[in-house]
């Protein structure tokens, strides 16, 4: 596994990046609504990415047909927007947005909730967040992969809902999937550890019911297997001298 450690002028770039990755899903956010369809979301962001002369990471990538990927209900990650996808009072989307600036990557996803959700849906989303912040707080030089996915998987599970193993987090830089892989789930003390100049893109992905996922016949979509709700939310986030630091904020 060769990871590249990134300098500070490179870890500023990948802010700069992870800035407009942040401007954007803050813009889709408030663009969700009951009657919005998935492309509505899609056309925001990508005129907004047009207005800052930002190129979309997404778009083109394996022949992704959008700048966003944007998930409803049991679709875990890589969902197409659509303009037949209506979203409805109670759903969830999970958007993600990826941007690259002046060569290097920025990443980040949230789920956001459609109008009124039910409870079990807002502790999923709740839950999901709170794994994620765990697992960027176990984030320090010296600290483990496997560290910081016990911490994500000690989370979720213990909110009572299951964390997918068939994806996975990654290192990020000058390529958008770098080395190391940074799975959600694992054991305490295990696993490569950290460096500070390591960039990393933790992302949980959280079913409300079993782990398992398949992709649908479009190629791209990936959903529960149980048909139940999934949530992700993702931050790119480098490993400083004492700590972490989040890139896409
Ligand atoms: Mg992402
Ligand atoms: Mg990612």
């Amino acid at each position: 596994v060769a990871v590249v450690l990134k300098s500070s002028q490179e870890i500023e770039k990948m802010r700069r990046a992870g800035r407009v990755v942040r401007e954007v899903l803050e813009l889709v956010r408030a663009r969700v609504r009951p009657g919005a369809t998935t492309y509505d979301l899609e056309k925001a962001a990508e005129a907004r990415l047009n207005e800052l002369g930002v190129k979309a990471a997404f778009k083109g990538y394996h022949g992704f047909p959008c700048v966003l990927c944007t998930s409803v209900n049991s679709e875990v990650v890589h969902g197409i927007p659509s303009p037949k996808r209506v979203l409805k009072e109670g759903d969830i989307v999970s958007v993600d947005c990826g941007v690259v600036m002046d060569g290097y990557y920025g990443d980040a996803a949230i789920t956001v909730p459609v109008g009124a959700i039910d409870s079990k849906a807002e502790k999923l989303l709740k839950i999901t967040e709170e794994s994620l912040k765990a697992g960027i707080a176990a984030v320090r030089p010296g600290a483990t992969l496997g560290d910081v996915g016990a911490a994500v998987q000690g989370v979720v599970e213990g909110g009572g809902f299951s964390v997918v193993r068939d994806f996975v987090g990654h290192g990020i830089g000058a390529a958008m999937h770098e080395d190391p892989q940074v799975p959600n789930f694992g054991e305490a003390g295990r696993g490569m550890k950290l460096r500070a100049g390591m960039v990393i893109a933790i992302e949980p992905m959280v079913n409300a019911g079993k782990p398992d996922v398949r992709v649908l016949k479009d190629g791209w979509t990936a959903v529960t297997d149980d048909g139940s709700m999934s949530a992700h939310f993702e931050q790119t986030v480098a490993v400083t001298d004492t700590g972490a630091r989040i890139l896409t904020e």
